[in-house]
């Protein structure tokens, strides 16, 4: 099967409601979709979002990689998956979301060609996932009235927003905590917004509260390891290291610092599913977790993270809520959702029949 060409379309998708973290607000997003045309009736489809303030990438640098990335790959077979992906690294530096959007519609045609949902050709099980559900950062009471209503709603799994204020964080986390009670499990997303000693004090605070945190995400600046490294030793709550991790090698510089006790994998900042399973690996080996994220996404590209996630069982915490999040569905197919369990398609390939345009 014939690569042929890469065409791309962008969607505008307004969110149900605005998404706040401590690195931006939205109300909607534009998303980059992706068809791979061959030589024979299959096409491949895939994502990529645009996440400036993270990856550097936006709709204009994600659209003239793909023309680079075309021009790379164009002629080649689907089925040379290692060279194809080999390439797809090494032909420019960067654009990390392009380069995903391209590597999930390889993938996509890969399970195609042989007959199997993407899933069952990277060796995995159907699931179903559990996701967990986000909490944009507000007032305590705005995101404790929230907390209830996602419970309320089937969400077991909740992931907390915060960082901006370390006294107020604690004020949101533990007002969240009251209102969901017990039963519910937290995570905690600080999005780089804290200092390693002010991470150090919120996180100790409620472990003395008996906050009951599952997990806390990026508390402090990417590229601080040390810092990460120091909210580590200091805290009983495992740390996450998210924006810190986009590639391979950035998880074997966090291992050899010890600096994280698991990774979130996003395929816009790893470059897609082929560089996804070389960090779960390595992690892996390190004794480490894995959760699968994504971006503010559609269930185009998520759909993908989805399968990635069935494929490994390293990787044992799913944040897909995203899809959640968007006012519109720009395919058919694809994962299906029934409140927080994720349930995986098993048409062949990404199991998409079409992106609606
Ligand atoms: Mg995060």
């Amino acid at each position: 099967m014939k690569l042929l060409e890469i065409q791309a379309e962008t969607i505008l998708i307004p969110l149900k409601q605005p998404f706040t973290t401590a690195l931006r607000s939205v109300d909607r997003i534009e998303n980059v979709c992706v068809r791979i045309t061959t030589d024979t009736e299959h096409t491949g489809f895939g994502g990529a979002a645009p996440t400036a303030i993270i990856t550097g990438e936006t709709v204009p640098s994600i659209l003239g990689a793909l023309k680079h990335i075309h021009d790379s790959l164009s002629g080649m077979n689907i089925e040379d998956a290692e060279i194809i992906f080999q390439k797809l690294n090494a032909c420019m530096i960067g654009n990390h979301s392009a380069k995903a959007a391209v590597d999930m519609a390889v993938h996509d045609l890969l399970g195609k060609q042989y007959g199997l949902p993407l899933f069952r050709l990277l060796g995995g099980t159907a699931g179903p996932l559990e996701t967990d559900m986000t909490v944009s950062m507000d007032s305590p009471e705005k995101m404790a009235s929230d907390s209830l209503e996602k419970a309320r709603q089937g969400f077991g799994i909740l992931k907390i927003k915060v960082g901006k204020d370390p006294a107020l964080d604690i004020s949101r986390i533990m007002a969240v905590r009251k209102a969901v009670g017990p039963g519910i499990k937290l995570r905690i997303d600080a999005n780089q917004g804290w200092k390693p000693k002010e991470a150090v004090v919120v996180i100790n605070r409620l472990s003395k509260e008996n906050a009951d945190i599952e997990l806390i995400e990026q508390p402090v600046s990417a590229k601080d390891y040390a810092g990460m490294r120091f909210v580590r030793d200091r805290v009983d709550i495992p740390v996450i290291a998210d924006e810190s991790v986009f590639s391979a090698t950035d998880v074997l510089r966090l291992i050899e610092m010890q600096a994280a006790d698991g990774i979130n994998i996003k395929l816009m900042k790893c470059g897609g599913i082929f560089n996804a399973l070389k960090i779960a690996a390595l992690a892996e080996s390190a004794g480490l977790t894995c959760m699968v994220g994504s971006m503010m996404e559609s269930s185009l590209s998520v759909t993908a993270a989805a399968h990635l996630a069935c494929s490994r069982s390293v990787i044992g915490a799913y944040d897909l809520d995203a899809p959640l999040f968007c006012g519109i569905n720009p395919v058919r197919g694809g994962i299906h959702y029934r409140a927080s369990t994720i349930t995986i398609p098993d048409g062949h390939g990404l199991g998409i029949s079409s992106i609606l345009s």
